[in-house]
């Protein structure tokens, strides 16, 4: 067998230009959707990561900034700023780019953001809400994952999903979102003893490790699909997955390449996240006009009915 090659930026594509039409139609009604990114220090990849969040925002019509502090600042400072932006209504997402300086407590930086505009779902209620199945902004990764395997048409219902990797931004999340679409799931973690007598059995295969090579092919069922989440660079400067892809590729019905397969995706949730964010600020206010109007139309009516009898 020979995998067909998931072509993330392709989906990707696709999907920023429903989120472009779905933007344009809420500028239109004055509610143009805007994401804050806040970035502490100046850690090279989380500079990368950040600039191609922005690029990404201006090509589907975000409004969209880049709040930048010195390693050394106060975390109260940054604290106060997240406040600001909780209280801005031109704000629908805010981001704070991880990892930040040792000085930070991240869970108090996580949780300072508003529940409504915690676009990357990492705030605990939405981590809450993701468990209990009432998801409001899910993980921009896992959930980019979830939707390349919609969009290849793969069945979740009933398969063995095996996710490699438990972190709470990755692993944990999508074994819980596969799970609330009735598929079995194991995860697997660096304690996992004989990691291949799990990952054998996988009719989906997700791995997010961060270890390249780690999955090799003897350890894939033939015709598993086969979603590499890992990204490592080489001493050579390349950029590999955690799958061991040309020998994998052989075996896999379906799989991802790295780069190119889940990377465009996660920055693709981020933007449909933040329009979403801005769908049901636009949908609240409309709730609220209505009121409003019914509100005046029933004073109206009473105070005609009061004049006749007066
Ligand atoms: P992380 O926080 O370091 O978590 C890695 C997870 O993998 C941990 O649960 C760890 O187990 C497990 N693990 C490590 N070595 C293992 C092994 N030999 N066998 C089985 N499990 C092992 O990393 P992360 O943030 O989840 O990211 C994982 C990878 O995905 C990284 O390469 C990262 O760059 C990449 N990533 C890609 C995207 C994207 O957009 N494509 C987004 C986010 C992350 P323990 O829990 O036991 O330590």
């Amino acid at each position: 067998m020979s995998a067909k090659i998931i072509d993330g930026n392709a989906i990707a594509k696709k999907i920023r230009g429903e989120l472009a039409i779905q933007a344009a139609t809420l500028k239109a009604h004055d509610m143009k959707p805007g994401l804050s990114v806040i970035l502490v220090g100046d850690d090279p990849a989380s500079q990368v990561y950040v600039s191609k969040k922005i690029k990404a925002c201006s090509e589907v019509g975000i409004e969209s900034q880049c709040l930048r502090f010195p390693s050394n600042i106060e975390p109260s400072k940054v604290l106060a700023l997240i406040h600001k932006l909780n209280q801005d209504p031109l704000v629908h997402g805010i981001l704070v780019q991880l990892p930040l300086p040792p000085q930070f407590n991240v869970r108090e930086i996580l949780e300072s953001i508003s529940q409504s505009k915690d676009v990357d779902g990492f705030h605990l209620y939405n981590v809450g809400a993701l468990v209990v199945g009432q998801t409001v902004f899910p993980p921009c990764t896992p959930y980019g994952v979830q939707r390349i395997l919609t969009h290849e048409g793969i069945v979740i219902e009933g398969k063995n999903v095996v996710v490699v990797g438990a972190s709470n931004i990755v692993g944990k999340p999508m074994a819980l979102m596969l799970m609330q679409q009735n598929a079995t799931i194991s995860i697997c973690h660096a304690k996992t003893r004989d990691l291949a007598q799990y990952t054998i059995l996988a009719d989906i295969l997700i791995v997010a490790a961060g270890k390249p090579g780690l999955i090799k092919a003897e350890m894939v069922k033939t015709g598993a699909v086969v979603i590499d989440v890992g990204i490592n660079r080489l001493a050579d400067g390349r950029l590999v997955g955690d799958v061991d892809f040309q020998a994998v590729a052989e075996k896999a019905s379906h799989i991802t390449p790295v780069p190119g397969g889940v990377g465009p995706m996660t920055v693709t949730m981020l933007l449909h996240n933040t329009v979403q964010s801005a769908q049901r600020t636009f949908e609240k206010r409309e709730q609220t006009w209505q009121a409003l109007r019914e509100n005046d139309r029933y004073h109206f009516y009473h105070s005609d009915l009061a004049a006749e009898n007066e």
